[in-house]
């Protein structure tokens, strides 16, 4: 079997102590591909590739923009030729339905558009200063960080590394990027379209391997400017203490523990629909995934029959059949869920539906486990406090909006909430006590480029997406110039 390669100052490469690692379809756990296996060393040489190409020749920050923003377009394109081949490799390592893959290969070639257009627009600013001086000329400029090291999870293998690339590259900054071990084969592909595209050699990286192995050193490095990770808090604890040695800058994107709010007045059979793409949307692997509903007493049997009755409707299947819902990444993730299950329902949660591993035909070669709903749920259970990251639910109730926003606030994460209901100004009351960075009024988790993404307190900080996005790997620059040189204002006597 062929052994995908990292790419380093554009050349594509073997680890260098020759390892490689095999890639798993989680629907069959059969081995569907051979990835290098990289080490520090790979990443040392990758990252001084981004160091030359950053600080030596500078090619790429020196660029104009519009150009820089011709090749983004350019790989948007290419990701548009391809987009067949990516859903597949997306579909393949990761378990996600077809169309579900699909969507995110849209959204990533969306991604590269938007922000070769947004760097296309003026950056700066000029500022009306005081003239105590002397008159002056004020303005400021944006400027890439300067290298950045890039880290993202499994569960939206293109998806996430666009989210990064894409602002990274479009500001200007030289890269290097480490995909999930689990699911590295899209970022091999989009790699190949960046090279195609046309970014000059150093530019953007690519190394293969662990966390600990290939990743760590990203964080680490006094060579690397910027180090932007998406993943578990715990191990975004561990980037940001590794990162502390060259006070570079940190980006965190983590998990979360997002709550759902439903009251009596909302349209029910909507807010199911919503609540099930809120849990059940990519296997529930989604770090925003609303796995906390919070629904007003009076509503709740209704709620959950209805919800337990969708759920128990939902096909499961190899994601290239486009069932409703895929298999779970890996036996580990899989062994994890049905250990909260377990747990949960020891700890004297209600099982309403699934809970177990999901083995009909083909499926018993795989990693599935069956939509899961959990009623009377109290706060102090572990699957109200712990994120499970998977198709699982646990439904609380509430009798007054206080007692909502108070259960919702009820935990260490502040990634994302949802409210359902038909009264507006409730609606943004809650909204407006919701500590969360991302938050829906009668919908859940629908993403948008446009947008700013991320967490408040231990989800992380920083922002993907939207006009911030670009921001982070940005750093602004304030040029003072005196219009009349030998004039020294107020100081002189
Ligand atoms: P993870 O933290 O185990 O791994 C994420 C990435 O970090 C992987 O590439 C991994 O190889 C790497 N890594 C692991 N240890 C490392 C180390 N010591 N140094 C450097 N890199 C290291 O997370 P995961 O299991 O891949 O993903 C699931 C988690 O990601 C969930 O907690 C989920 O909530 C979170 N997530 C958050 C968002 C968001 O936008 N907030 C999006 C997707 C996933």
């Amino acid at each position: 079997m062929e052994i995908r390669k990292n790419y380093i100052n554009g050349e594509w490469q073997l680890a260098l102590g020759g390892a490689s690692r095999d890639v798993i379809n989680p629907a069959n756990g059969e081995v569907i591909a051979r990835v290098a296996d990289s080490t520090a060393e790979d990443t040392r040489q990758a990252i001084a590739a981004a160091h030359a190409a950053f600080y030596g020749k500078g090619e790429w920050r020196r660029m104009a923009a519009p150009r820089r923003a011709e090749l983004l377009h350019r790989v948007a394109d290419g990701i548009k030729a391809r987009a067949d081949e990516l859903a597949r490799l997306d579909c393949l390592d990761n378990g996600k339905p077809l169309r579900e893959a699909r969507g995110d290969v849209d959204d990533a070639a969306a991604c590269f558009r938007y922000y070769a257009g947004l760097i296309s627009v003026p950056q700066g600013g000029v500022y009306e200063v005081s003239d105590a001086f002397g008159p002056m000329h004020a303005y400021s400029m944006h400027e890439p960080i300067g290298v950045c090291g890039l880290i993202t999870p499994w569960n939206y293998p293109l998806l996430m590394a666009t989210w990064k690339l894409a602002p990274a590259l479009a500001a200007g900054n030289c890269v290097v990027f480490k995909p999930s071990e689990l699911t590295p084969l899209s970022a091999v592909v989009l790699f190949e379209i960046l090279h195609a595209a046309g970014l000059p050699a150093g530019t953007a990286n690519l190394v293969l391997g662990t966390g600990p192995a290939a990743g760590q050193l990203l964080a680490e490095s006094h060579d690397v400017d910027m180090v932007t990770f998406t993943g578990s808090t715990r191990t975004g604890q561990l980037i940001a203490s590794a990162a502390v040695g060259n006070l570079k800058k940190v980006g965190l994107e983590l998990g979360g523990k997002s709550p759902n709010i439903i009251f009596a007045d909302a349209d029910l059979e909507g807010a199911v629909e919503w609540a099930m793409i809120g849990v059940f949307f990519n296997q529930g692997e989604v770090c925003s995934a609303g796995s906390r509903i919070l629904i007003e007493e009076s509503i709740k049997d209704a709620f959950v029959a209805r919800l337990a009755e969708r759920a128990n409707a939902m096909t499961i299947g190899n994601g290239l059949d486009d069932p409703d819902m895929g298999a779970i990444v890996s036996q580990g993730q899989m062994d994890k869920i049905l250990a909260h299950i377990e747990r949960a329902k020891q700890q004297g949660a209600r099982l309403v539906c699934g809970g177990e591993r999901y083995t009909e035909g083909e499926c018993a070669r795989g990693y599935f486990v069956r939509p899961t709903v959990f009623d009377n749920c109290r706060r102090d259970m572990d699957l109200v406090r712990e994120e499970v990251f998977g198709p699982v639910v646990a439904v609380q109730t509430f009798r007054t909006e206080a007692e909502a926003i108070a259960m919702a606030n009820d935990t260490p994460y502040g990634l994302a909430g949802g409210v359902f209901t038909s009264d507006g100004a409730r609606a943004l009351r809650v909204i407006r006590e919701i500590r969360a960075g991302v938050t829906w009024v009668n919908c859940y988790n629908p993403t948008f480029n446009e947008a700013p993404w991320g967490g408040y307190k231990m989800s992380g900080y920083g922002r993907d997406l939207g006009v911030n996005g670009l921001q982070e790997y940005q750093q602004v620059k304030q040029v003072n110039i005196n219009l009349q040189p030998g004039v020294l204002g107020w100081y002189q006597h």
